[in-house]
């Protein structure tokens, strides 16, 4: 297939795009470098750098791909910003998506695969999370992400054009070649290995009094490569509908921090400081529907196998990417 992927440079897009060709898929990746890194885009992709607020851009470079499926990776996601800047996270999140539903419909693309997210659902009322829970989104982010997911449900009845909406529960891990490297990292287990690495002194805590056995937040991590094969999975024709992507295992800040210490051998100093906004106490999937419905079957289920991929890519590159 040829496939078309919006944030092909960065962290989650760019391990799809790896996985996509290792299939034999063809890609073309779209993305402005915003977040990403040019040297995070597969050699075997075309690359298209080009900004989506541009009139005109998204749709001229999905006119020229001519692609039988879009994977719109490309998103702001840091929870925390989108509680103090959310006019970026309504702009790039949900203006910049519709152009592209709108660009996936004009050249009458037949599969959008758009990464959503647990936080469209907000604090849950029960464990483990199922696809119909009912969406209450705390923060700019997951409505932003919402808002798109009822784009997509509108688009697929009138328009035909059909969707797979995955929403990720914590995406973690590398392969052998990509990794992740956000510019200001805001994300755990990124930030406790730079600590193992010597990068920074301490891990910060945020919030220790959450209602959870030892006080910190719960969260299900799934690998980054598993993820991808979902992706995959999602390209089958004539399917729409959201898959949550789990594990469903949760696992706490401190578990998540005693985890890294005993694959990197590192004591990791923490400091322990109030909540982050906008964060629910626990989240975690449960995944049933992808793996009955699509066949998906993670084959990195375990912490310890998501963190000891992530340290041995930081351990290859200390400072990220070069760019
Ligand atoms: N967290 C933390 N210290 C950090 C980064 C994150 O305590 O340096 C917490 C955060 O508050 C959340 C959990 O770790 O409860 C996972 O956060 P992350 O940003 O990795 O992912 P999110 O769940 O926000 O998508």
């Amino acid at each position: 297939m040829n496939v078309f992927v919006t944030g092909g440079a960065g962290y989650i897009g760019s391990i799809c795009t790896e996985e996509l060709l290792n299939a034999g898929h063809s890609v073309t990746v779209y993305d402005n470098l915003t977040e990403g890194h040019r040297s995070a885009v597969d050699p075997r992709a075309t690359f298209v750098f080009a900004e989506p607020e541009v009139e005109g851009n998204i749709l001229n470079a999905v006119r020229q791909a001519k692609p039988d499926a879009i994977m719109h990776f490309a998103a702001s996601a840091q929870v925390g910003e989108s509680m103090t800047n959310p006019k970026k996270y309504f702009h790039n999140n949900l203006v910049n998506a519709l152009k592209l539903a709108d660009a996936a419909v004009e050249c009458g693309v037949k599969k959008f695969v758009f990464s959503s997210t647990c936080a469209t659902y907000g604090p849950p009322d029960r464990m483990p999370m199922t696809e119909d829970l009912p969406q209450r989104p705390i923060s700019p982010y997951g409505e932003a992400k919402l808002m798109f997911e009822k784009v997509l449900v509108w688009y697929q009845q009138l328009y035909q054009l059909d969707f797979i909406a995955f929403r990720y529960f914590n995406a973690a891990g590398a392969s052998e070649t990509f990794g992740e490297h956000h510019r200001i990292e805001t994300h755990l287990i990124p930030n406790v290995l730079m600590v193992a690495l010597g990068q920074k002194t301490h891990c910060e805590i945020f919030g220790t009094d959450y209602p959870t056995p030892d006080g910190t937040c719960i969260r299900d991590y799934i690998h980054i490569r598993d993820l991808a094969q979902a992706h995959m999975l999602g390209l089958q024709p004539g399917k729409s509908g959201f898959y949550n992507l789990g594990n469903g295992d949760g696992y706490s800040v401190r578990q998540v921090i005693d985890t890294c210490e005993k694959i990197t051998g590192k004591k990791i100093p923490t400091v322990e400081k109030p909540r982050r906004a906008g964060d629910p106490p626990r989240l975690v999937a449960s995944a049933g529907k992808a793996i009955t419905e699509l066949g998906w079957k993670p084959k990195f289920p375990k912490l310890e196998d998501i963190v000891s991929t992530a340290w041995a890519w930081h351990v290859k590159h200390p400072n990220g990417y070069p760019d």
